[in-house]
């Protein structure tokens, strides 16, 4: 998975110890920005942006306005109707003088808020349209109220809110259908998923050793009995916003060192041509640049929007190193040969000599595009196969939006629910966050990275159950490995407490609480989540005449308690030994077994419960980031001599401005 998405637990706990710095505020400042539907938004903070040097807040700076310049096309490329939704229902917002207290018009403003959270009229997650709440008469007046928000897309635009089986589903996954038919993503027009996939299939020398990403940049459609890309660039689709984006590119340019200038030179060069080789090379400076104090993702990167995985959404990360977080992950590193040599895996399948991935810690500052307002907690880019392997790949975990995560869950209840002992509750609370940010750190530096198959084997084997036994093989060697005195021997912990925390919230993690995302009478179908349920599953069997993991009731409620820490970590070892050996050797029969055994069915009760607890507690099971507003001080010849922000714009207030302010692109495109 290329972009790390927040683990339940990270959301519910409430922890009181972190690496991030804080600010002097700190004690008034306001995380939860507001809560409607399943949705919770929170603001967070970028510490260290006061202390940059004023090339680096420039260059900040002028990233984030390019950041927010390719908001509409999002929008388009969720849903073609999205943008005429979107001003239709922001016209009706702005301009409607009548009462605002009735239910009707609450309803009316919460789903606007969910399409402005969603970036469009499908659930950013589930990919299901929105459900309105208000009625299709009291619509009607509005519009009859607000006549200017009525366009010449109104008839679609209604039908778009109001017929539930038209656009129905965003991405649509259902085997034995047509995936583009069936889905309401905008990558294309008049076009079914076997012409497109042929399309793609004939493009290109299979003997390149170098492929671009065919595709990618452009929308597909028919015309005249024609295939024809529509590709995003200036003077092509999406060319208001995308000049936009460039002229800020240029300004960041300037302002940059010698080497980040040469890789935005490449982006404005690739934005201009279109052309993917121009992507390829400006990914491979961008993959090369690990000096940099500043960086930043700008572009169509991601492609889980398009059911066959082609085309790719458009999205923006603004950030800065953490200095003192990313001590933490070098240390990692620089030790990667000693876990190797010290795993319990069998002798056969370590690996001689093992790199550790140099990954970083880094300070959001700005988020744009299919990175806003939902928001991934850690990237690993580029995503071009042959250039990882020539040229490597840059894996970051996001830490300020982390410590907002959990910032923002204090004192929601989840652990007086969920957690029986105090004495575990303290434990999480105290050291939940570091623990946290230490697993991710060692799953993606090391556990990915470790390991090594066995002579013939290619790697494929182990077909739709690869990517769950390699998330557990990568989550088994970060748990077994935070258990090892030699955490505390690096100065990566102060005490093993740290590891019993993780334990503890990694084993009511996926025994229990993280059913909350999965809909009653479902199974668990998302690979990190199945990852979970596999080892709290197996080891709480396997743990069980030993009672290593208990399970409680008291007063009818369910807990799970760890009597044994060591025996836990003992246990962890033994699976990453069967999980490592099923990889090295491609044992596709065992591995089918262990994820079918302990993955992914689900205890009906148990689910039951949990989502009835959880419905008390009122905790929404999704959240997302408002951005802060950065100002330009100019001195009196008009030049820039510093870059301010502030942390005080509300969830609408933001959206209506860049509405108003960074919207580029017509409502038919
Ligand atoms: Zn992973």
């Amino acid at each position: 998975m290329r972009k790390v998405l927040i683990c339940m637990a990270i959301t519910l706990f409430a922890a009181a110890v972190s690496g991030c710095k804080k600010n002097a505020a700190e004690g008034d400042f306001q995380w939860t920005v507001e809560v409607f539907d399943d949705v919770r938004v929170l603001r967070y903070q970028v510490p260290g942006f006061d202390e940059l040097s004023l090339d680096d807040k420039l260059f900040t700076y002028y990233m984030a306005e390019a950041a927010l310049c390719g908001r509409d096309i999002i929008f388009d490329q969720n849903c073609r109707l999205n943008l005429p939704v979107r001003r239709t229902l922001e016209a009706i917002y702005t301009g409607y003088e009548g009462d605002k207290t009735t239910e009707q018009w609450l309803a009316f403003e919460k789903y606007l808020k969910k399409v402005w959270f969603a970036n469009g009229i499908h659930h950013h997650y589930s990919m299901d349209k929105f459900v309105p709440e208000f009625t299709e008469e009291y619509y009607d007046g509005l519009l009859a109220a607000v006549p200017a928000a009525v366009s010449e897309q109104a008839d679609e635009v209604r039908r778009a809110i109001f017929d539930p089986s038209f656009m129905a589903v965003r991405v649509n996954q259902t085997e034995g259908q047509d995936l583009l038919a069936t889905s309401a993503m905008n990558y294309y027009e008049g076009v079914t998923q076997a012409e497109a996939e042929a399309f793609y299939a004939a493009m290109g020398d299979p003997n390149d050793p170098t492929p671009p990403s065919y595709g990618l940049n452009s929308k597909l459609v028919k015309e005249n009995g024609e295939l024809v890309e529509k590709v995003w660039k200036v003077g092509g689709m999406y060319s208001p916003a995308i000049e936009n984006i460039v002229g800020w590119l240029e300004k960041a340019a300037a302002v940059a060192n010698p080497t980040q200038k040469k890789t935005v030179e490449h982006l404005i060069a690739y934005y201009r041509s279109g052309d993917l080789r121009d992507f390829d090379r400006y990914n491979i400076l961008w993959v090369a640049d690990t000096v940099s104090n500043t960086d930043f993702v700008n572009g169509f990167t991601e492609n889980y929007g398009d059911p066959i995985g082609i085309k790719s959404s458009w999205e923006s990360v603004v950030n800065f190193k953490n200095v003192e977080a990313t001590k933490r992950t070098e240390i990692i590193s620089d030790n990667a040969q000693w876990f190797e040599d010290h795993s319990p895996i069998a002798d056969a399948f370590k690996k001689e000599e093992v790199k550790g991935v140099t990954a970083k810690v880094i300070t959001a500052a700005m988020l744009g595009g299919d990175c806003y307002p939902a928001t991934p907690i850690g990237i690993n880019l580029p995503n071009a196969d042959w250039i990882r392997a020539q040229h490597g790949s840059k894996s970051v975990t996001i830490e300020n939006i982390t410590y907002a995560y959990s910032e923002g869950a204090k004192g929601n209840g989840f652990a007086e629910e969920f957690v029986l002992r105090e004495s575990d509750r303290e434990l999480m609370k105290k050291w939940g966050s570091i623990a946290d940010n230490l697993h991710t750190d060692m799953h993606e530096c090391l556990g990915h990275g470790s390991g090594k198959l066995a002579p013939g084997v290619r790697g494929d084997e182990l077909r739709n159950y690869g990517s769950v036994l390699e998330e557990t093989r990568a989550d088994l060697f970060a748990l077994y490995f935070m258990g090892d005195p030699k955490m505390v021997e690096l100065g990566l912990m102060e005490t093993l407490d740290v590891a019993w925390a993780e334990y503890y919230k990694f084993m009511l993690n996926g025994l229990m609480t993280q059913l909350m995302r999965v809909q009653l009478g479902k199974n668990i179908e998302e690979s990190h989540m199945r990852d979970r349920a596999l080892i709290a599953n197996w080891c709480y069997e396997h743990g069980k005449a030993d009672k290593v993991v208990e399970r409680m009731t008291d007063n009818g409620k369910t807990y799970f308690v760890i009597n044994d820490n060591e025996k836990l970590r003992a246990l962890f070892g033994q699976l990453l030994t069967e999980v490592q050996r099923i990889k090295s050797e491609g044992d596709y029969e065992a591995c089918r077994e262990l994820v079918e055994t302990y993955a992914i069915k689900v205890d009906h009760a148990l689910h039951a419960e949990v989502l009835e607890r959880n419905e008390r507690l009122g905790i929404p099971p999704y959240s997302g980031f408002v951005n802060p507003v950065y100002a330009l001080v100019l001195n009196d010849a008009g030049e820039p001599t510093d870059v301010t922000l502030t942390y005080t714009e509300g969830f609408a207030e933001q959206m209506l401005r860049y509405s108003k302010d960074y919207s580029f692109l017509p409502s038919k495109n």
